[in-house]
């Protein structure tokens, strides 16, 4: 059967690693990353998400400014919150977390972020980084599916098929160009592909990001590919409310790896945000941990 990527572990491990790199920085540097993260309002899903964050984040050494406003907050106070982000010499890494009340713009938002501080990888500036092959910071859910895939698949993914389910700007689309720079075929479905499930039955990888229980049946996977599922989905099962994946996972047993929900892709997006923090401290203060 298929061998089961544990993302929860290699996130852990990748922790390990980053609390390491973080003590050699402040030991060459005598200064530590920083990573202001930025609340609107008091949306639970938000609030448990920034809570996890900040705990994390103090846990790897580094500082970690927490910024709760009230729902009312305006545009032009937010603005000016990222304006002083954006100069201060404390914070590296800037993120503000998603959704946005509706009265903000949250585009605007992203946008204003110093894109060398832009930990989240959404400015367009790191988007277009990305496509060209300059160093950017890269979208942390992504980079946590690629970091899995090489340490399942090795570190040469040339000329395999890449099959991306979802084309979403935070996931998909980043996805699609990270396996491009490794070389691989890439092909991008989404809600309007006509052959969806015969395009993926040709997927030696297959990332699946789209928000839709079950979306991927056993005899959508070719034998022996390596299958990770972005999903998070809570369903209603027996009464009791659980989260699953995108793929059945329960009919992926030819597939040669995959991931499960939880405790797959879930765990490597906040370590790659750790991540990413580090890397704009270095690049910021021109140093490494080596
Ligand atoms: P999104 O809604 O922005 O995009 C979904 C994409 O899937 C769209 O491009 C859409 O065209 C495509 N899609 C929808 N239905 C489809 C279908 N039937 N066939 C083919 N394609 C279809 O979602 P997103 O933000 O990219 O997130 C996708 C999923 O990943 C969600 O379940 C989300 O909760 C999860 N997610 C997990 C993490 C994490 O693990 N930390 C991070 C981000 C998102």
């Amino acid at each position: 059967s298929a061998a089961i990527i544990d993302g929860k572990q290699f996130a852990a491990d990748l922790l390990g690693d980053i609390r390491l790199k973080v003590a050699t920085l402040k030991e060459n540097t005598g200064k530590v990353p920083g990573l202001a993260v930025v609340l609107v309002g008091s949306d639970p899903a938000s609030t448990v998400y920034v809570g996890s964050k900040h705990r994390q984040t103090t846990a790897a050494g580094m500082n970690s400014f927490k910024y709760e406003l009230p729902a009312e907050t305006t545009q032009q106070e937010l603005m000016a919150l990222i304006d002083r982000l954006n100069v201060d010499p404390q914070v590296h890494g800037i993120l503000v977390q998603l959704p946005l009340p509706a009265h903000l713009d949250a585009g605007a938002v992203i946008q204003e972020i110093n894109p060398d501080k832009d930990v989240d990888g959404f400015h367009v500036s790191n988007a277009g980084r990305l496509a060209t092959g300059s160093p950017a910071l890269v979208p942390c859910t992504p980079l946590g599916c690629m970091m899995l895939l090489k340490d399942r698949l090795g570190p040469d993914l040339a000329g395999l098929h890449a099959v991306v389910v979802g084309k979403s700007n935070i996931v998909g689309k980043p996805m699609a160009q990270l396996l491009l720079a490794e070389n691989c075929t890439v092909t991008v479905v989404h809600s309007r592909t006509r052959n969806t499930a015969e395009l993926c039955r040709a997927a030696d990888i297959l990332v699946v990001a789209a928000g839709r229980p079950g979306l991927v049946r056993g005899d959508w996977i070719k034998p022996g590919a390596a299958v990770i599922d972005v999903g998070i989905n809570r369903v209603e099962q027996d009464g009791k409310s659980r989260i699953v994946g995108d793929v059945a996972f329960d009919e992926a047993g030819h597939a040669g790896a995959i991931t499960p929900v939880p405790g797959g892709v879930g765990p490597m997006t906040i370590a790659c945000l750790l991540s990413n923090t580090v890397t704009a401290f270095c690049r910021l203060n021109n140093t490494s941990a080596a």
